[in-house]
């Protein structure tokens, strides 16, 4: 089984990261803002980091975060990343929801994710271009980008 999401893991990722000179692979795909790797799978992005956890190392327990010992955002090196408890982290809310949508995703009803969010709330884009985009409602993006509650969204209008 270990071996299989190996496998996984190197089709997904072999011609999307490079070594640096510290061990990181770092991811060269898409990265939002922050410096996070981004990969989009059947319409849905996920964490280019939280994937390479999930792919190498299994599920990430529930109540935690996929956190880089490396401190590099971009780094998709399985032997960088740790599940840690979310209080480990200074991005703890928005962690703490990103971590729900990948239990979302796995179950294939997850539309975003943190990520997508921060694209919503960073972008120029109209709320309809954006809402196409993503494959989510207008209103729902609108609603993103009013700040109302992320994890409320994400509970009761995504997952
Ligand atoms: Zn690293």
């Amino acid at each position: 089984m270990a071996k299989q999401r190996e496998m996984n893991w190197e089709a997904m990722f072999a011609d999307r990261m490079r070594l640096s000179e510290s061990g990181c692979l770092e991811f060269t795909g898409y990265c939002n803002p922050d410096g996070y790797g981004a990969i989009t799978c059947r319409g849905i992005k996920h964490g280019a980091h939280r994937l390479s956890y999930l792919m190498t190392k299994g599920p990430i327990p529930d109540g935690c975060v996929v956190l880089h010992e490396c401190d590099n955002p971009g780094c998709v090196n399985p032997d960088h990343l740790r599940a840690g408890e979310v209080a480990d982290n200074v991005l703890d809310m928005e962690e703490k929801g990103r971590a729900r949508k990948v239990v979302g995703s796995a179950h294939g009803q997850s539309k975003l994710d943190e990520l997508d969010v921060r694209l919503i709330r960073s972008s120029k884009e109209t709320g309809a271009a954006l809402a196409r985009q993503l494959g989510v409602t207008k209103s729902l993006v609108c609603r993103i980008r009013r700040g109302i509650g992320w994890s409320h969204v994400g509970e009761s209008n995504v997952a």
